[in-house]
């Protein structure tokens, strides 16, 4: 078979290519979606996604934690996004541990991500804003119950996937800027930065942006056996649009939408994930600022993906794999110098209250970092659906990384999801490190080693594969 030909089959949702377990037989899925929303008398409570602890108030549309379970009889999966920003490992892997005893579903078959809607409250800390330990607890339960309810849902079915576009709300927001020019902060551990991110529209500073960015939108489609549509499992590579707190930003948007345009049941599920947006927003600074909301940018996505949809063949000869690994990876840690100075920073101007600007926010990062542990053991993870491949990575992940991934992988497509099953912070490449900016800055959101994408990448192109046989 020519790589035209597969690609076109694989286009158009044949499932063909890949020999089908022995003991699997027809598809089996079930879906369900928790509501997250913090209970009103918490409020107001802390929400991540900024450089200073932020309360707010108010709830503008609700969370909720979404899952999707699918088994071929011999092997059951679960798909479940979560709208937060950032979740740690020990939060997914105590929810999915529940889980697995309520399902007899082993958590390594478990993907668990965050949308990364940046109106949630916070349960885990990230530059100045701590977790929310209340919340934190309440949502370990949902988020188990989430899954439970999905596999306690699990029915004949069928499913199919297509991949479309949607150009115009993604933009790499990283540009390389004039020397001299780009954004420097103290206790980041770089002195000179050649990279800036969101450097304002039409910035006469701006040369170029600093690399590619994924536009499609990639999606699984679940229906029952009477061909009425029960979920949609889609990944998209923005960061998020921005919501009036709280809020699940578009990520929640384009599930309502994508219920509506597919006349799907009243308890569809419709989840997006985020994809490979560690670098890239809706804004392209190259352009005159536009105003949007997340309900805009919620519904042209979906609009985009419901014309991909409705090219789908839909079978219930699906075959289904997962496989899991875990990757030790050192930590940059700040310097006894650095430390010393932050310290000196923090006392003299800080004391015991919470960070107020991005130098002070960053001075207690060099300090918190030095107290963890030199090492992280992240958790990574890919999944053979027919012929869609899944490749999920716990790291806010650039563009390239996501785009060279699908290149290299046996399948076509194959969706890419980040802030899965933990949270290690941004993913620059080598190549990206030196040149500074946000992404870059050493913190919590930003503290694996310089090597540590290729080496990411290696172990789920060796997951991909193991998926493939
Ligand atoms: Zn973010």
């Amino acid at each position: 078979m020519t790589w035209a030909t597969r690609c076109l089959l694989a286009m158009s949702g044949v499932f063909s290519l890949f020999a089908a377990n022995a003991e699997a037989g027809p598809l089996q899925a079930g879906a369900a979606s928790i509501d997250v929303t913090p209970p009103a008398e918490w409020l107001p409570i802390a929400v991540n996604g900024g450089f200073t602890a932020k309360f707010v108030d108010t709830i503008t549309d609700p969370l909720h934690a979404k899952a999707i379970v699918l088994s071929d009889g011999a092997t059951t999966i679960v798909l479940c996004t979560v709208d937060s920003c950032v979740i740690d490992r020990a939060l997914m892997d105590e929810a999915k541990a529940i889980a697995e005893k309520e399902t007899g579903v082993p958590t390594s078959h478990m993907l668990v991500s965050a949308t990364h809607t940046h109106s949630a409250p916070a349960v885990t800390g990230a530059h100045g804003t701590d977790a929310d330990e209340r919340y934190r607890e309440f949502l370990i339960g949902k988020l188990a119950e989430a899954i439970t309810t999905a596999h306690s849902k699990l029915a004949p079915a069928e499913a199919g996937y297509a991949v479309g576009e949607c150009t115009q709300w993604v933009h790499n927001r990283r540009w390389l800027m004039k020397p001299g020019t780009a954004l420097t902060v103290p206790f980041t551990g770089r002195g000179e930065n050649t990279a800036q991110m969101n450097p304002g529209h039409q910035n006469p500073n701006m040369i170029r942006q600093s690399g590619p960015s994924d536009p499609t939108v990639t999606l699984l489609a679940i229906r029952d056996i009477e061909h009425r549509p029960i979920a949609v499992y889609a990944n998209y590579s923005t960061h998020y649009a921005g919501a009036p707190n709280i809020s699940a930003d578009y990520f929640g948007v384009f599930g309502e939408e994508m219920q509506r345009l597919t006349g799907g049941t009243t308890d569809f599920v419709g989840i997006m994930s985020n994809g490979t947006s560690g670098d890239a927003n809706c804004i392209d600074f190259s352009q005159p600022a536009r105003k949007f909301t997340h309900t805009q940018v919620g519904r042209d996505v979906a609009g985009e993906a419901f014309k991909a949809y409705e090219t789908i063949e839909f079978s219930n000869d699906i075959p289904i794999a997962s496989a899991e690994t875990t990757l030790t990876l050192d930590v940059r840690l700040p310097n006894e110098e650095e430390v010393r100075q932050a310290k000196e920073f923090l006392e003299k101007e800080v004391g015991d209250r919470l960070p107020k600007s991005v130098p002070e926010s960053y001075a207690r990062e060099t300090v918190l970092l030095s107290e963890m542990p030199p090492t992280r053991e992240l958790k990574l993870q890919a999944f053979r659906i027919g012929e869609l491949g899944i490749a999920t990575l716990p790291t806010e992940t650039y563009g390239i990384t996501g785009l060279t991934i699908k290149q290299d992988s046996p399948f076509k497509p194959t969706l890419v999801v980040g802030l899965a099953n933990g949270w290690d912070g941004y993913l620059p490449t080598p190549e990206q490190h030196p040149l500074g900016g946000y992404t870059t800055w050493r913190c919590r959101a930003s503290c694996l080693e310089i090597e540590a994408e290729p080496k990411i990448r290696a172990a789920l192109a060796g997951l991909l594969k193991q998926v493939a046989e």
